[in-house]
């Protein structure tokens, strides 16, 4: 049940979680799925959920990390083409890990001096938000037709910051929705199953935002070799690319822990409207 930290097993409890993160921190790396960095992050931010939160939580962000690697492995030849837009390849780094587990470590760490349920709700949402976003890109990566950007109204290059695909939302909808649920069936905090929709709602919103952001205010480059818009200041072929808009300084890391932050915040909203 709710445990804060005044029941003084908190320091057991970071010893145990920085024990569990870095093995499965390790097991993710041997697998290629971390780079040595997302080690680190997975460490940092596992240990404030397990040390802080405890089990639930630590089985929620498990869900989140083995749901999103899984999804990224699967068809990764086909996605690989398409991926060399994104920032980043296939295994994560200290960025990723702590723009998507981020908040919700600080919300771990929260309840665990005022071990209040508007926290894990506010978790929950903000991991329903990386889930569906994670969901969304690497689902929309196997689309047969080209992704839509939804803010300029045209179709656009598969690998296209922001731009969106109907399998893509579907697929984020559902994994928003599967955290809602394994929020009401994990929650040390009570909450009927109705509960589950508002965190999947959330997470959706915060996947929409991600789509808008990653489409209008994130920082893209150009390359001018491949002719070809890029996350990357550097592009894959190795030709420094330039500015083509967004703000300096907001790349997909920012944009991924501003989406994290509204599921959390649409979730402390839900939970303020309904009392
Ligand atoms: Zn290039």
């Amino acid at each position: 049940m709710a445990s804060g930290i005044e029941n003084g097993q908190i320091v057991q409890r970071l010893i145990l979680g920085l024990a569990l993160s870095t093995l499965a921190g390790g097991i993710a790396f041997q697998l290629g799925l971390l780079d040595g960095s997302g080690w680190l992050g997975a460490v940092l931010v596992g240990t404030a959920v397990f040390g802080f939160g405890g089990w639930p939580w630590a089985v929620m962000l498990m869900a989140f990390f083995v749901s999103a690697s899984a999804l990224t492995r699967y068809g990764s030849r086909r996605k690989a083409e398409a991926a060399l837009g994104f920032a980043k390849g296939g295994r994560r780094d200290l960025g990723q890990a702590l723009a998507n587990g981020g908040i919700g470590a600080m919300l771990a760490i929260l309840w665990g001096f005022f071990p209040h349920p508007v926290f894990w709700w506010m978790f929950a949402g903000s991991l329903a938000a990386v889930t569906a976003d994670t969901w969304a890109t690497e689902v929309g990566l196997l689309s047969e037709r080209p992704p839509w950007d939804l803010w300029r109204g045209r179709r656009v290059p598969p690998g296209t910051s922001g731009a969106i695909t109907r399998e893509g939302t579907i697929a984020g909808g559902l994994g928003a929705l599967g955290i809602g649920l394994l929020a009401v069936g994990l929650s040390p905090v009570g909450g009927s199953l109705g509960m589950a929709l508002p965190v999947g709602l959330a997470g959706f919103l915060g996947m929409l935002l991600d789509s808008l952001l990653g489409a209008t205010v994130q920082r893209i480059y150009w390359c001018d070799r491949c002719g070809k818009e890029t996350e990357r200041s550097i592009h894959h072929c190795g030709q420094p690319a330039r500015p083509l808009r967004g703000w300096k300084g907001l790349n997909n890391d920012g944009v991924n822990a501003l989406a994290a932050l509204a599921g959390a915040l649409s979730m402390g909203l839900w939970m303020i409207v309904r009392g």
